[in-house]
């Protein structure tokens, strides 16, 4: 994901990214957002539900609810928190779900596609890439 798209979830969401700079050894959100821009409205969307929740629990508990990561795999995003409730877990259930049916280069209305790297785009981007 783009540095300034980056820069702007870890600033809007500070519980929930609270562990983006923090050492390798400590957390893979060292690593950033590893998808492409596209997912960049359905990461922020689903940021804003998460980082809500947290924010909604007593203040001593919120720092064990963090992104630990968030990365593509086999086409879909897949979201990791180091702690998390029931409630949570639906949020990005849902988004991961949604995640298959939304390009990942460009946000719009895509499906996994297969041949070699399975990833998830709509026709035109899945035509520059060659399928
Ligand atoms: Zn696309």
């Amino acid at each position: 994901m783009k540095a300034e798209l980056d820069a702007a979830l870890v600033r809007d969401f500070p519980l929930l990214y609270g562990d983006r700079h923090a050492p390798a050894r400590q957390t893979c959100m060292c690593w950033g957002f590893e998808c492409g821009d596209g997912w960049e409205p359905l990461i922020r969307d689903l940021s804003a539900k998460l980082e809500a929740a947290i924010a909604a629990l007593p203040a001593d508990e919120q720092p064990n609810y963090r992104a630990s990561q968030v990365k593509e795999k086999f086409g879909t995003l897949r979201f990791y928190l180091t702690c998390g409730t029931d409630e949570m877990y639906d949020l990005i259930n849902a988004a991961e779900g949604l995640s298959a049916q939304t390009c990942e280069g460009c946000g719009q209305p895509g499906s996994v596609r297969s041949g070699g790297w399975i990833v998830t785009n709509c026709d035109e981007c899945a035509a520059k890439r060659g399928h």
